[in-house]
């Protein structure tokens, strides 16, 4: 199977290359030239273009930052949907939104080409080993014939079909958005109780032991209260994209988000407070320097 990758950042180098590991023939595109040259590192082919990576594609993968460039990369001039062979398979692994891969799903239609929406949690870490959360939209046997490379870069067990075009999309934004609204929730909590006079490590050991608890508290919180690290694998200024396009589908349904919005726009404070490449955790630290308080503790083993 003949694979092309396009977008080859954070996320897209590390599952790429577990896609070469795998002995996928791969043809690769990032516009920036020294990413497309690690790929080559692991033994992709570099492409001058993405539509020169698809022309001679079985599958085509994009890993891109926003839906706008989704769009541009498949529809615009140049574009990759034009280039793909008839009866190739496009699968979305962006954090994206239905309406731009519903555009390119109608001018597919007319070559046979079929679509999936296939975009992904695990942070870097998960993409680095191969682990990733997928959660899959189109139709079922698309999604079969998918299978072998989703399998690679993600972990079996949790690589889902989760409905129709377009579910897979809502899944990811909906998860994001639970994320962000229990950081923003922690980063409270925590500070609150800190300045409150306890020590951080007995109050986070607490409300790990609580029913308050959760995966982001137990599990995630850990390197940034161990180590400052706010995670700048994931920037902020994709954060915001994902908590503004949650806040957008729920518009577009109809379902008042108070919650969600606030958390939007603490996001969006924290990127204009931090700048762009700030880890998707520096609304933490809008909490921090108001109180005055740093929330480090000791790494447990
Ligand atoms: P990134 O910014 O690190 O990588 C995006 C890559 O796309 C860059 O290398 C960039 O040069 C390339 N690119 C931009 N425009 C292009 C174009 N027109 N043609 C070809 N390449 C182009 O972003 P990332 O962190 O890898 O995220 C990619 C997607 O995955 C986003 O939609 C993001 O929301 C989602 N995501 C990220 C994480 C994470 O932890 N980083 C986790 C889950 C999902």
């Amino acid at each position: 199977m003949r694979v092309a990758f396009i977008g080859l950042g954070n996320m897209g180098g590390p599952m790429s290359r577990n896609l070469a590991a795998a002995g996928v023939a791969l043809r690769v595109f990032d516009t920036d030239a020294a990413r497309t040259e690690a790929a080559v590192g692991y033994g992709a082919i570099a492409a001058g273009s993405a539509a020169q990576a698809a022309e001679d594609a079985d599958v085509v993968v994009t890993m891109l930052p926003t839906p706008a460039i989704v769009e541009d990369v498949l529809l615009g001039s140049g574009g990759v949907l034009a280039a793909m062979p008839e009866n190739s398979l496009w699968i979305d692994m962006s954090t994206s939104v239905p309406e731009v891969a519903d555009r390119v799903r109608r001018r597919a239609a007319e070559r046979g080409i079929r679509v999936l929406d296939a975009p992904v949690s695990g942070m870097t870490k998960g993409a680095d080993s191969g682990t990733l959360q997928i959660f899959v939209g189109g139709d079922a046997a698309d999604f079969e014939a998918a299978r072998t490379l989703l399998d690679v870069m993600g972990d079996p067990k949790r690589v889902l079909h989760v409905g129709g075009h377009g579910a897979g999309y809502a899944v990811k934004l909906m998860i994001n958005q639970l994320w962000f609204v229990q950081l923003v929730a922690i980063a409270e909590a925590l500070t609150v109780g800190v300045k409150a006079g306890v020590d951080l490590s007995i109050l986070h050991r607490s409300l790990v032991a609580s029913p308050a608890n959760s995966v982001l508290l137990e599990r995630d919180f850990l390197p940034l209260l161990t180590a400052g690290d706010y995670d700048e694998g994931f920037a902020i200024a994709l954060a915001c994209k994902d908590t503004g396009l949650a806040v957008d589908l729920a518009r577009a349904v109809q379902v008042p988000v108070e919650v969600g919005a606030i958390t939007e726009q603490l996001f969006r404070r924290a990127r204009a407070a931090y700048g762009d490449r700030a880890g998707e955790m520096t609304p933490v630290r809008l909490y921090e320097d108001i109180a005055g308080v740093e929330l480090r503790m000791e790494a447990t083993t």
